[in-house]
């Protein structure tokens, strides 16, 4: 099961929609953003004016969309949603933020995928709420500023390394969105259950949680097949049994680890002794860029304490050899 929606059926994002929390009470954990966000949608309320913009980073399927459909819904706002990939011109960037009315929300997805012709476009946008324009070519050519209404961009993205210092500083909100531990993905798998009118126990969906690699996307996505399971096997309600079975037949790594992670520690392990190894090695090793490890990859792997990061590079744990099911080197002598 993958944390990654560009990886997603359309039955699944359907699926997802319909269990997506709409309102900010709804939204389980995170609660230090939680917090802020709260008081900040209140100020701006009261002094009538757009929401500061705001840039929610972290890995894949931890609630960034979701919590920015929410801030548009506190605020009473419309959303318009897009993603740096789809916008190609400034031309249409213009178009998206002369749609925009006055307080109204505009969401990029993978933001750090916009084209740096568009991303200076956007400087202006967010700081003065003007856009620049040419029109005409050639001699006739001439630049026609025009002026928008005050709007609130909301940027998501899983790399937010890759973000420029401009870009950057213009977010008045930064939120780094963090994994959720098996008790609050316990409670979104129990909201969700009681969405699907399928009945889980207490006991089942802690052991979804726990393998649903401190991820929200696949926690609902594990649920959505045990269901199937429960409900051809069983009388359609979710126990324990069910769901260690489907779970098996699912083949879903006991740590919830997904097929990359795993790869990673086998790559460390088997092909570097364990480490320490630096992190471009094990991304040409593993076919994946340096930042995506970095940024996706690791910050679970270490959390969870299967490596880590030392003076040196990356080194696997007991844990990961344990988890493998393999012996660790002894390093002998030096
Ligand atoms: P992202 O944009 O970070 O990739 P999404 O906002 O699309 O992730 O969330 C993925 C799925 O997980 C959605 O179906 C959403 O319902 C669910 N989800 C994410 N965060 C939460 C949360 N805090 N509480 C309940 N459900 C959540």
């Amino acid at each position: 099961l993958q944390a990654d929606k560009s990886q997603q059926s359309a039955a699944e994002k359907e699926f997802e929609n319909t269990i997506r929390p709409k309102e900010i009470v709804e939204f389980a954990g995170q609660p230090q953003i939680i917090e802020n966000l709260v008081i900040f949608i209140k100020a701006a309320k009261l002094r009538g004016e757009a929401l500061d913009h705001v840039l929610f980073h972290g890995p894949p399927g931890l609630g960034k969309t979701t919590l920015s459909r929410i801030v548009a819904n506190e605020l009473g706002v419309n959303i318009k949603e897009t993603s740096g990939p789809v916008i190609e011109k400034p031309g249409d960037l213009a178009g998206l933020l002369t749609n925009l009315s006055a307080g109204d929300v505009l969401f990029i997805d993978e933001i750090h995928r916009l084209s740096t012709v568009v991303e200076e476009y956007l400087y202006a946008a967010m700081e003065d709420f003007r856009i620049d324009i040419m029109i005409d070519s050639g001699p006739n050519a001439r630049s026609v500023q025009i002026n928008l209404n005050p709007f609130t961009l909301i940027g998501a993205t899983t790399r937010s390394g890759l973000l420029t210092a401009p870009l950057l500083s213009r977010f008045g909100i930064k939120s780094r969105l963090e994994y959720y531990n098996a008790q609050t993905l316990k409670k979104i798998i129990e909201r969700s259950s009681s969405i699907l009118q399928t009945a889980i126990t207490p006991e089942a969906a802690l052991e979804i949680a726990g393998r649903s690699r401190g991820t929200p996307r696949i926690a609902n996505g594990l649920l959505r097949r045990v269901r199937d399971f429960a409900q051809v096997l069983n009388d359609g309600s979710i126990d324990i049994g069910i769901t260690r079975h489907a779970l098996k037949a699912l083949n879903v790594d006991e740590h919830g680890l997904d097929e990359m992670d795993n790869r990673i520690l086998s790559t460390i392990i088997e092909k570097f002794k364990g480490g320490p190894v630096g992190i471009t090695t094990i991304a040409t090793a593993v076919g994946e860029e340096p930042g995506t490890l970095e940024e996706v990859y690791e910050p679970f792997l270490i959390q969870e304490g299967f490596i880590q990061r030392t003076s040196r590079g990356r080194e696997a744990t007991h844990k990961a050899y344990e988890h493998l099911g393999k012996k660790p080197f002894t390093s002998t002598g030096a």
